[in-house]
């Protein structure tokens, strides 16, 4: 760690073009448990994620629709922050935006330009990636093998193909700034440096992302930052994708799942509870399948939360350094939460300290178990027997909308032969 006692992270956060998928329930409850647990260990964590207000899916977005860009981030912003409240996400302590940073960028570029390590052409500022000795460095392969996994923007004028852009310049329909190179927006790899630097300082503790990121956006952040003269992230952690029903999930596949249905329909802790029974390199399944079984998962938690809610015992020291163990070798999350599961069946022998262990452990990990069934409200009742009705006239899509309702609003709702019964 840089100073002891504190971790400085940076996350690689959204670009609000459109609903968040499962993915990004991935990645953002990936960033809300190494930041609960590093807490819950008594570190004193300063997060930042940013968010990526200007970009090419963006203006395409905003042109196919004939509104401004700030009109599509706000829209999509506002789902994204709302879907990660319900997946109970801690908002990171910053959350900055690239076009509030587009003057540090501008002076950024400058001096990398100074120092040699860049260029302007035609239609922008580009990074030349021969000047940096060690590019290639995390993708951990020599600069001519990476050609396969890029993708290069033929229609660029630039000195090689890995070459990138800083920035870019105005082109019609397109929101722009002013700069020493004329009217134009920055390039998107340059807005992590700069704001990470800025909020962390040089030589922060770790960035984090997907592993879909790690070749090339921050191969070139690296690449940016030393070419400027700052020493960068200390360390880098990627966790995998997820995949839908067995395939690797993308919108060219159309197996694109929107996060804020998979909440309409299932608990947000059960999502959780799937996401830490992988360890974070592994992808895992989205599926029906794997949702029912992480509820069941966390019905088994929850009827042990209902059952012990009043145990004052002290937790059971040598179970907690066993859960510390998994979790500080990489965060070992699957490991980790058989611990806790082992210490479920251990309460319901009768082990007391094991009872208070759950309650602490599910807690450094984000798990919010629900302590005691609370009284159905007059209204909910009402909504219940409507749904009831909807199903037996076969109202479906009547009875899922009363359903997601409820499920939004905090409820369990289970629906059998004899009808519906709800709890929370
Ligand atoms: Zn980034």
């Amino acid at each position: 760690m840089r100073d002891p006692g504190k971790v400085s992270i940076y996350h690689c956060g959204p670009t609000p073009y459109d609903v968040p998928h499962v993915g990004h329930g991935r990645n953002t409850l990936f960033y809300d448990v190494l930041h609960r647990y590093l807490e819950w260990r008594g570190l004193d964590v300063t997060l930042v994620s940013n968010v990526t207000d200007i970009e090419d899916k963006i203006i395409r977005r905003s042109i196919a629709e004939g509104r401004s860009c700030a009109d599509v981030v706000a829209e999509f912003e506002a789902i994204h922050w709302s879907a990660m409240d319900r997946l109970g996400v801690l908002r990171p302590d910053h959350v900055p935006k690239a076009t509030q940073y587009v003057e540090k960028m501008v002076a950024f570029i400058d001096e990398l330009i100074g120092r040699g390590h860049a260029y302007e052409t035609s239609d922008g500022v580009y990074f030349e990636v021969r000047t940096l000795p060690g590019y290639g460095l995390l993708a951990r392969q020599p600069l001519d093998s990476l050609r396969a996994g890029a993708r290069v923007e033929i229609d660029e004028d630039k000195r090689e193909w890995f070459d990138f852009a800083l920035w870019k310049k105005a082109k019609p329909g397109e929101p722009t700034w002013e700069s020493p190179w004329g009217p134009g927006r920055p390039g998107w790899h340059i807005e992590c440096t700069v704001m990470s630097l800025d909020l962390l300082g040089d030589g922060f503790d770790l960035h984090t992302a997907g592993d879909d990121l790690t070749f090339p956006h921050h191969e070139n952040e690296r690449a940016q930052a030393v070419g400027a003269g700052h020493a960068f992230s200390r360390h880098w952690t990627h966790h995998a994708m997820v995949e839908v029903e067995g395939q690797k999930m993308s919108k060219s596949l159309r197996n694109f799942t929107a996060l804020t249905d998979l909440l309409d329909h299932t608990d947000a802790r059960a999502y959780r509870l799937l996401t830490l029974r992988a360890h974070y390199k592994s992808p895992f399944d989205v599926s029906p399948d794997t949702l029912a079984d992480a509820e069941s998962g966390l019905d088994r938690l929850d009827a042990f939360a209902r059952r012990f809610a009043d145990v004052p015992a002290i937790p059971d020291p040598a179970t907690v350094e066993k859960f510390r163990g998994f979790m500080d070798d990489d965060l070992k999350t699957p490991q980790a939460v058989a611990v806790i599961f082992d210490a479920v069946n251990a309460a319901h022998k009768g082990d007391e300290r094991a009872a208070a262990t759950v309650f602490e452990l599910t807690g450094a990990v984000g798990l919010d178990l629900k302590r005691a069934p609370q009284a159905v409200d007059a209204e909910t009742q009402r909504q219940v027997a409507e749904m009831d009705d909807a199903r037996q006239a076969r109202d479906f899509a009547r009875a899922d909308a009363i359903r997601a309702d409820l499920v939004s609003r905090g409820w369990v709702v289970e629906s059998g032969p004899s009808g519906t019964v709800v709890h929370r």
